[in-house]
């Protein structure tokens, strides 16, 4: 028996299989919940198929109401929701309130959108308009580190635009998101909004199926390659959202501590969990010791414990294997006394490291240049403003940045420069549903938010008539 069931044509449905998920602040698990079979997701698929011209035609004032009548169902149950994303996430309970919160507004925005067709040419020689049609069934297979946004990020553009739906969450956060799929059961008509659970083995199925017109797609740089190469051959629409490093570039005139602050906010929001989380700080040499002496502080004084329990400012790492992955990263730099704050595992259950201030480390160092997405932060000096660019700029990634400095048109000048699809002055992680986010290089493929990420759910068809004073009428 599993207590959450997949959403499959509009039905509630035990999986073939059952999984169990594990609490990461206690290391096992809380609950059993339905595991999907590839012929589930036969299902899945066929049911999002079979919905799709229904959908499709349905007028968009009704797409929108069903996308509004989402976000208010997401608000009555939040305390639910909220509760799940802390047992099966690790954040604290008001980051998941908060994540709900986010959720309502990206779905209440989406809910006031509509593809928008134009017309180009209307005159005596012809009518020409450019109009956008939805694609067909979108896969949307998200990340653990914030499911429920993630999923409402693929799953609002995508029935706004009139396509239908299968989602596959991660499988180590499936839990809320099938809670999710209870809940809004009736709102849309059956097959357009599709739920199914794995243990990493149904990600290949979807995204080389005959019928999944589209992949909207969160998650690392690596297996983003992998869909592009599995897609290739149904040369699928993808819209992938990948792996990021994001520096922060600190000049030498801001205040130091309300820098540190946000700084700090930027690097650990989320345990270290976030696409755009600040991953590397460099800071001028006349602030260094000042910084690395600031944001020590801040992690010393972070309360790290269950998220469920009031209080909690940070919360376990998200699984075991990354737990793992942050912790040698930690190692290696308390081996090398490089570690000015944090650094220790809690010794009880679950993934817990205290959040870590690392310094005097530079580029070419593991910790700086590869994607940690945890709780540990590298602090690099640097004297040089062109040289500093440069560096930030040499990573494969390009998801954000930001610049930090009393000089705003110095900054922004400075945050031009930076190759990333996103670029923060004196704040990062700002993001909202009129901010369309791209990420730059390996950071991603496509946009997401606003129209531009809308029109990504849709095809372009354009329509083009000779008017009576032309050839052949
Ligand atoms: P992941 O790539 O391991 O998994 C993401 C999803 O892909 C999961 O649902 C997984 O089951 C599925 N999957 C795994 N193998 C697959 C395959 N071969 N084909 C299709 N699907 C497959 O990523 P993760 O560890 O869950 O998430 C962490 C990564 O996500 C980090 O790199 C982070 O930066 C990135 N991320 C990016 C954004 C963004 O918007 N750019 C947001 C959040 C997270």
């Amino acid at each position: 028996m599993s207590d959450y069931k997949l959403l499959i044509g509009g039905a509630l449905v035990d999986g073939d299989m059952t999984m169990d998920v594990v609490n990461p602040a206690q290391g096992k698990p809380f609950t059993t919940i339905a595991r999907a079979s590839e012929n589930q997701a036969e299902q899945a698929v066929q049911a999002a198929k079979a919905a799709f011209p229904g959908w499709a035609a349905t007028p968009i004032e009704e797409r929108q109401a069903a996308v509004k009548a989402m976000a208010a169902a997401i608000g009555e149950h939040a305390d639910d929701l909220a509760r799940l994303l802390t047992q099966e996430q690790g954040k604290p309970l008001a980051d998941a309130q908060g994540e709900l919160a986010w959720t309502q507004g990206y779905l209440g925005h989406y809910a006031t959108m509509s593809l928008q067709d134009r017309v180009i040419q209307d005159d005596e020689t012809g009518f020409v308009e450019m109009r956008r049609k939805p694609l067909g069934v979108v896969a949307g297979i998200t990340a653990w580190n914030f499911p429920i946004l993630i999923a409402c990020w693929k799953l609002g553009p995508a029935v706004i635009a009139g396509n239908t739906v299968v989602l596959k969450p991660a499988p180590t956060t499936p839990v809320a998101t099938l809670k999710m799929g209870e809940i809004i059961k009736d709102i849309f008509p059956a097959g357009v909004v599709n739920i199914i659970t794995d243990q990493n083995d149904l990600g290949p199925y979807l995204t080389s199926h005959h019928d999944v017109a589209k992949v909207g797609f969160t998650g690392s740089t690596g297996t983003g390659k992998k869909i592009m190469q599995s897609s290739a051959d149904t040369l699928k629409r993808l819209t992938l959202e990948l792996g990021g490093n994001d520096p922060a570039i600190v000049l030498d005139d801001v205040n130091v501590e309300k820098a540190a602050q946000n700084i700090f906010g930027g690097a650990f929001m989320n345990n270290g969990q976030v696409c755009m989380a600040i991953k590397r700080a460099y800071v001028h040499e006349s602030i260094y010791e000042a910084m690395c002496e600031a944001l020590a502080k801040l992690a010393e004084a972070a309360i790290v414990d269950d998220g469920l329990k009031q209080g909690t400012q940070i919360g376990p790492i998200q699984n075991a294997m990354q737990f793992e992955k942050v912790k040698a990263f930690v190692d290696h730099a308390k081996a090398e006394g490089k570690v000015v704050a944090g650094g220790e595992i809690l010794e009880r259950a679950g993934y817990f490291i205290r959040p870590t201030i690392v310094r005097d480390v530079t580029d070419g160092d593991e910790l700086v240049d590869q994607e940690q997405f945890g709780p540990v932060l590298p602090v690099i000096k640097f004297d040089d403003i062109e040289d500093v660019i440069d560096r930030a700029n040499n990573s494969p990634y390009g998801l954000g940045g930001s610049v930090w400095s009393a000089d705003e048109d110095k900054a922004i000048d400075i945050a031009g420069r930076i190759e990333s699809g996103t670029v923060w002055v004196n704040q990062h992680v700002a993001i909202s549903p009129v901010a369309p986010m791209a990420g730059a290089k390996q950071s991603g493929v496509g946009v997401e938010q606003d129209q531009e990420g809308l029109n990504e759910y849709s095809q372009i068809q354009l329509v083009n008539v000779a008017r009576s004073n032309h050839m052949g009428a």
